[in-house]
């Protein structure tokens, strides 16, 4: 189910305040951070993205 419309566009990256960019992989949805030398990945579960920076996946 795609996210709220609109949710995205007052969603920032809790570490650097960048926008975030929708993105699914391997049907796993995640919210990645735009910002440079940040781009961490936050999880979204039950349709609630998990904006914790200590729940987040880092850039390889
Ligand atoms: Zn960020």
């Amino acid at each position: 189910m795609p996210l709220e419309a609109g949710l995205l566009e007052i969603l920032a990256c809790p570490a650097c305040h960048s926008p975030l960019s929708d993105h699914t992989a391997d049907d796993i949805p995640e919210l990645i951070c735009t910002g440079e030398d940040c781009g961490l990945a936050y999880p979204v579960r039950d349709d609630i993205p998990v904006l914790l920076v200590d729940e987040a996946r880092r850039p390889a």
